[in-house]
């Protein structure tokens, strides 16, 4: 009888602080308030940030409790794998920053993207992509999926003919990443999520290059936006990771399925560093795209730089596109040099301040060469086909002293 009542009790208390987070919720509001504050709960210390709960299990109240997690009846957590505060807590705030119904985290960027084509496709189905979406996100479609009778046509999205003529009778997801990596080309995703609804194929985008700060494409049409957070999001170089956010419900309820029975979840710890780098993001970018405009400038007026491509600079082919969709143009610039291979490593091997590494959308500057780094394994005619010219640098501008970035590259680019 005691511990039944204590059972109610706590179940009341339970609601009274879900009632409080309704209340205190942060959907109204402004972008850097959701930033510090969405997906945060009271616990029963009064922590100002969520704990990690580093825990493989959770203990039920009786089984009751445990049979009304399990049925989805209590928000209780079970087991890791299918949900865990700290996770949560980031997730949550993932999806009010997309404007979704849920977020899921997971391991990396790659699992965000193959939980998304698990539960999205299946045998004899069709993918549409834009050609130049992230490697691996092509490679997996080509090299796995394949094998699984999933086809795929790759084209260029930007082109938006291409994408009505590549829609066949089975073709289930138009899979878009705008701006592509390296070639910052940027497809309209507004028009392509229209072109694409018309024929009842579902709407993904890649937003790792612009986070939700600068793009929310479940805003613009798009039914599944998903993230490399390993880039902006945590933005530190410290954790990698994935985030995917649905519009709705049922996809959402897919995608999870996907990754949980995958057992591809982010670990409490990866989430709570996460979180921790998110509250940041707006004044990270700022300062991060502010430098990449002066950056880009610099480049665009140098001698030895053959062409350079950032959507903020009106030579971008797509720079009123780019105004129109994006709130700013982030920090990612790719420019080729004149004197092709040699040239680009001759400048790799003497920059100072820039970190010779791959990745981005960290606070510290890197700079990349394609074709002798991520791009090498590929033909030449493969590099071709793909715009990955022998010439090409790819650079990440993070948040030190612009004029130490400028100065830097243009010790290096005096070498070449
Ligand atoms: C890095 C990246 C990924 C993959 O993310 P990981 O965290 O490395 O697994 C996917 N898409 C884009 C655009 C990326 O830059």
């Amino acid at each position: 009888m005691f511990l039944n009542m204590l059972c109610y009790l706590e179940r009341l208390l339970t609601l009274l602080q879900k009632l409080k987070y309704i209340i205190m919720n942060t959907k109204n509001k402004g972008f850097n308030t959701k930033l510090v504050h969405a997906g945060s709960y009271e616990d029963q210390f009064g922590s100002a940030v969520t704990p990690i709960y580093q825990t493989s299990t959770f203990g039920f109240k009786n089984a009751q409790h445990g049979a009304d997690c399990f049925a989805g009846k209590s928000d209780g957590f079970i087991y890791t794998r299918i949900g865990n505060p700290t996770i949560k807590a980031f997730e949550d705030a993932m999806a009010e920053l997309e404007n979704g119904f849920g977020g899921i985290a997971t391991s990396s960027g790659m699992s965000a993207v193959t939980s998304v084509y698990m539960a999205l496709l299946g045998q004899n189905e069709h993918i549409v992509c834009s050609g130049s979406i992230y490697g691996p996100s092509r490679g997996v479609l080509e090299q796995d999926f394949s094998r699984f009778g999933v086809q795929t046509t790759f084209i260029d999205t930007a082109d938006l003919s291409q994408i009505e003529s590549a829609i066949k009778e089975n073709t289930k997801v138009l899979y878009i990443e705008t701006p592509t990596n390296p070639t910052m080309q940027i497809t309209d995703i507004a028009a392509a999520s229209e072109i694409a609804h018309k024929h009842n194929v579902l709407v993904v985008v890649d937003n790792t290059f612009s986070s939700p700060y600068l793009q929310n494409p479940l805003d613009l049409g798009a039914d599944v936006v998903l993230h490399s957070i390993t880039k902006y999001i945590n933005g530190h170089a410290d954790v990698v990771g994935g985030v995917i956010v649905s519009k709705e419900e049922a996809i959402h309820n897919k995608i999870r399925h996907a990754m949980v029975y995958m057992g591809g979840n982010m670990d409490p710890h990866q989430a709570f560093l996460t979180q921790r780098g998110l509250k940041t993001l707006s004044i990270r970018m700022d300062k991060a795209q502010e430098s990449a405009m002066k950056v880009a400038e610099y480049l665009e007026a140098h001698p030895k730089v053959e062409w350079i491509k950032y959507p903020g600079l009106k030579s971008h082919p797509q720079h009123e596109l780019a105004k129109k969709q994006m709130r700013g143009f982030s920090s990612m610039i790719s420019f080729g040099l004149k004197g092709g291979l040699e040239a680009g490593r001759t400048l790799m091997d003497n920059v100072h301040l820039s970190m010779l590494a791959v990745s981005l959308g960290g606070v510290e500057s890197l700079i990349q060469h394609p074709a002798s780094m991520t791009h090498a394994g590929m033909t030449p005619e493969g590099r071709a086909e793909a715009d990955i010219t022998d010439g090409l640098v790819r650079y990440s501008v993070g948040i030190e002293d612009v004029e130490d970035i400028i100065s830097d590259l243009d010790q290096a680019l005096a070498k070449v």
